[in-house]
């Protein structure tokens, strides 16, 4: 793999911003050559003196050795220093702002994308992966440069004074490269296995956790749970496979470049012996080779690792080239009505919506029913543009919604679920998601409004009191009412209600429909409902079955024609007074 494209995997597309801490790293590394070619220089005049070819014995020149060695190794410090600085600092920074880009990115994604993917793995990749190229960035890489560059150096010095030697240390290191290369493909199989297993293992792990309530109502014990526990085994299976098969073949690589320091031990004998050689040079062939492959060594047992953070890159590229959900046109200004033309939609395989056209009239309450499954939701998704559909289109105020600009979109919606999800953060952030740039006033405006303002004043911190992950806090009503204050707060012109009152008891029921009468005043509204008692006075209501619509119109209109909404509507007249019997 070319180095250009390791620096984009473990940058996470940003290469530039890797480069300086690399830099410092390898220069740092270098460094540590040094002390040892000073080393050998005072071995070398110690020598000459020794063996009668210079008088006096080199003390100053020994004084200035040791004075440059000791620099180098201050020298050596400080650049370390710097360099691992740099380099972590490099390195978490630039997995933060992937993080961040990623996370903007999965947000542009179609829906349809997570539909197909695990989100486990999106998860994994998010963090895992990150911390995998943080490792990679910050320390194996820089450490594998400066591992390769100083035999380098040391082969180029050793050519100088001997290529026979040089020859002899270095001929065994193609070998090790060699071997190190014939296992890629197995090593790059396995580190996928480890990679799979470890998302099944947090994905298996996430569903123990969200079922707890089931596995202890039913005292589900592990046998039950035999899925959590296989995933761990698989795991372990496929690090077990990585360590130790790709393990000892890094350490015979590692020791196939040391027996060069043999080879050359052996090659400076012959020529000592021979008389071509001189034994101070000899003396320095074998300090500095043997410090040589050091750091060189040291990286190649951390090649696997690095083999393996490279998946975690890719992971991250591959999940940033999926394509994101465009456009370019902008809702037309004071039009929003939204009509589906011949509309068909799959999930998957199955068609959800077959051939649907409707129209939902600016300024109406238009009203989706029908039986469960029959497609509503769909229609406000599609509506919403969280998917595009596969046949027919959307439009928007009319302009197809395939061409417009999601975020514009979604501006001139609000959205309220029949599930709210709070984010664990204040209550007043959670209001604010609603519009960023609203003042404490308009916050606490909206919660009146939408009838919350007096159980937020009950809590023990008001409008700063920390609402739980998911708003596990709250009753849901009280969710409920504050999906609406943030709905008010959003102001869109068209509001889509999905069964915002199921849910709730009469009590709850009661608050939330009066902030329900709030958030759609003088609004385009498309409301889903189950019961119908709540639809009577919609504008127009619309009857799906089975992803078709086959019946529109008034309550009135339709309770005449007898069709599905009279069968159903006659259906909950008689459920209104049901009770548990026996
Ligand atoms: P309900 O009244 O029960 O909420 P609905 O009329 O709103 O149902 P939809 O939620 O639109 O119906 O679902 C229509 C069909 O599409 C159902 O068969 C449902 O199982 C399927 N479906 C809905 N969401 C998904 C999804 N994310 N992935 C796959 N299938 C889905």
């Amino acid at each position: 793999m070319r180095i250009k494209k390791i620096y984009e995997i473990i940058s996470a597309g940003n290469p530039r911003k890797l480069v300086r801490p690399t830099v410092c790293a390898v220069i740092s590394n270098l460094l540590n050559i040094i002390p040892f070619c000073f080393l050998g220089l005072a071995v070398f005049s110690i020598y000459t003196f020794y063996a009668g070819e210079t008088v006096n014995f080199p003390v100053t020149r020994l004084w200035t050795l040791w004075a440059g060695m000791l620099a180098a190794v201050v020298v050596m410090f400080i650049g370390q220093v710097i360099a691992y600085r740099t380099a972590y600092r490099g390195a978490y920074m630039a997995s933060a702002e992937g993080r961040a880009n990623l996370a903007e990115h999965l947000r542009k994604l179609p829906l349809s994308y997570f539909l197909h993917k695990d989100s486990g793995e999106v998860g994994e990749t998010m963090m895992g992966s990150f911390d995998m190229i943080e490792q990679a960035a910050s320390g194996i890489l820089p450490q594998l440069l400066a591992g390769i560059i100083s035999p380098v150096f040391a082969f180029l010095g050793f050519l100088f004074f001997d290529w026979r030697m040089a020859l002899a240390m270095f001929i065994s290191m193609p070998v090790a490269f060699l071997l190190i290369w014939a296992v890629s493909g197995w090593e790059k199989r396995l580190g996928h296995n480890t990679y799979n297993a470890r998302v099944a293992a947090g994905n298996n792990t996430q569903e123990y956790l969200d079922g707890m309530k089931v596995i202890k109502a039913y005292n589900l014990r592990g046998e039950n749970f035999s899925r959590l526990k296989n995933s761990f085994i698989t795991l372990m299976k496929a690090n077990i496979k990585q360590e130790g098969g790709l393990g000892p073949i890094y350490l015979i690589a590692v020791a196939i470049i040391k027996a060069g320091i043999s080879l050359m031990t052996v090659m400076g004998i012959y020529l000592l012996l021979g008389g071509a050689f001189s034994v101070p040079f000899f003396v320095v062939f074998l300090l500095v080779g043997n410090h040589v492959f050091e750091p060189l060594s040291a990286a190649i047992i951390r090649l696997p690792e690095f083999r393996f953070d490279l998946i975690g890159g890719k992971k991250i590229l591959e999940l940033l080239s999926e394509p994101m959900m465009e456009g370019v046109n902008v809702p037309p200004k004071n039009r929003h009505d939204i009509a589906f033309e011949h509309v068909g939609f799959a999930y998957g395989d199955t068609d959800v919506l077959k051939d649907v056209s409707l129209e939902l009239k600016q300024g109406e309450l238009t009203a989706i029913v029908g039986p469960s499954g029959g497609g509503k939701s769909t229609i406000l998704r599609l509506a919403a543009r969280f998917y595009d559909p596969q046949k027919g289109r959307v439009t928007f105020g009319g302009v197809d919604e395939a061409t417009l600009e999601p975020e514009k979109l979604m501006r001139r919606i609000s959205m309220v679920f029949q599930d709210v999800y709070l984010f664990e953060d204040t209550i007043e952030a959670n209001i604010r998601y609603g519009r960023e740039s609203a003042t404490k006033e308009e916050i606490i405006t909206a919660a009146k409004e939408a009838r919350c303002h007096d159980f937020i004043m009950k809590l023990p911190n008001g409008y700063d009191t920390m609402v739980g992950e998911g708003g596990s806090t709250l009753s849901g009503g009280e969710k409920q009412r504050l999906s609406i204050a943030r709905a008010l707060l959003k102001n869109a012109p068209v509001v889509f209600l999905d069964e915002a009152t199921a849910s709730l008891d009469p009590e709850n029921e009661w608050e939330v429909q009066q902030a329900i009468g709030r958030l759609v005043k003088g609004r385009t509204v498309v409301m889903i409902a189950h019961r119908l008692k709540t639809v009577v006075k919609a504008d127009k209501i619309i009857v799906l079955e089975d992803g078709r619509m086959v019946q529109q119109g008034t309550h009135d209109e339709l309770l005449k024609t007898n069709g599905l909404y009279a069968h159903l509507w006659e259906l909950q007249q008689q459920t209104v007074g049901w009770k548990i019997t026996g």
